[in-house]
């Protein structure tokens, strides 16, 4: 029998997450996992959470952890939406705003999420090149897109768009601008401010990364009460259990754990920047827990990554045009970054 899938989804290839080895012992550097645990504080509310209350459903508004995502944001709380994961929010706009045949725009190389997301609501997606410098590159606006996207930090880029540039693309567009901040906590500037400002920005955050729970699923959106009314329509009713919304909240809390970690990654990520040019890379400049570092002389990073990978070292490679000679590499610790940099120097 064939499947009766609708057309566009008998017609693309799902999203292929970055490999997550079942096998123990590598050092995982493929999908920008924070290397430090969660705050302990976490572990205190799963655990006082874990209880017979389990057997009901959760807040169906996660409330105590919009409410204290808008305190820690300095936001109102009917500014909040909450999200298994941002993936989770980024899949409600599109089904929100991505209808049949409509486009979305972002420039490229990014998150190849937004691809899919689109491709299942049947739209388009324009994307227009980076620049090799990847600053914001033109023509964004003119695509007349109802959605535009823009992920700063950038992955795998791991570079970043100044705010000004964001708010003025966000006067221009002639939809709702989305602002993916998954990584602003890494980075030297945040868009936040926009979503309390202009009346068609969506920013959004994740507590996967900078609070170290990728495990648990927490997004964060932030962007006008009218917008959100139209999200909570598409958002599943129960998006995030208990165990999220407790987690989440508590690690929102402790907010001086997260920093105590940010600082010691961009320490280390100052100490792999400065080591790769002589192994024969050129790292972008990063204000992200990861590093896109491009192989001299035009040569692909793949027998790279396949040798790291055998010495039980995983990066991310991207088997596409622009990003063939380049790998990414996410900030783990210092011994980590030790190993792949001992690692790299035995292959030049
Ligand atoms: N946006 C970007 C740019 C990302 O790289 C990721 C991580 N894959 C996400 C969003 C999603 O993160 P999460 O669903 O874990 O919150």
């Amino acid at each position: 029998m064939r499947i009766p899938f609708r057309r566009n989804i008998a017609g693309m290839q799902g999203y292929v997450p970055g490999e997550q080895p079942q096998e123990a012992g590598f050092i995982k550097l493929n999908t920008n996992e924070n290397p430090y645990p969660p705050s302990p504080t976490v572990r205190k509310a799963l655990l006082a959470e874990a209880n017979a209350s389990l057997r009901l459903y959760p807040d169906p508004d996660a409330t105590n952890l919009r409410r204290q995502a808008a305190l820690t944001y300095g936001f109102d709380l009917s500014q909040v939406i909450a999200g298994n994961g941002s993936d989770d929010l980024l899949a409600m706009v599109a089904r929100a705003f991505v209808g049949e045949g409509d486009t979305l725009c972002c420039p490229t190389p990014t998150y190849t999420l937004y691809d899919s997301l689109v491709k299942i609501q049947g739209g388009k997606v324009a994307g227009i090149p980076y620049p090799e410098d990847y600053s914001l590159p033109a023509g964004l606006a003119a695509r007349r897109a109802k959605v535009t996207i823009v992920a700063t930090p950038n992955s795998p880029s791991g570079t970043s768009i100044p705010t000004a540039a964001l708010a003025d693309l966000a006067d221009r567009v002639a939809g709702i601008l989305v602002i993916d901040e998954a990584y602003a906590d890494f980075a030297e500037e945040t868009a936040l401010s926009l979503a309390r400002e202009k009346g068609n920005v969506i920013v959004l955050r994740t507590l996967s990364k900078s609070f170290s729970l990728a495990g648990v699923r927490v997004g964060l959106g932030f962007a006008p009460p009218a917008i959100l009314a139209g999200m909570n329509k598409v958002r599943d009713s129960y998006n995030l259990g208990r165990l999220g919304q407790a987690a989440g909240e508590a690690a929102l809390k402790d907010i001086g754990w997260m920093e105590k970690n940010i600082a010691k990654i961009r320490k280390t990520r100052a100490t792999l920047l400065s080591a790769l040019p002589s192994l024969g890379f050129s790292p972008f400049p990063s204000q992200s827990n990861f590093v896109l570092a491009k192989r001299s002389r035009g040569r692909s990073a793949k027998p790279v990554y396949e040798a790291l990978k055998r010495k039980k070292i995983l990066v991310r490679y991207f088997d596409t045009p622009r990003l063939s000679g380049c790998l990414r590499i996410t900030v783990g610790t210092d011994d980590e970054i030790a190993a792949l940099l001992a690692a790299l120097e035995t292959m030049l």
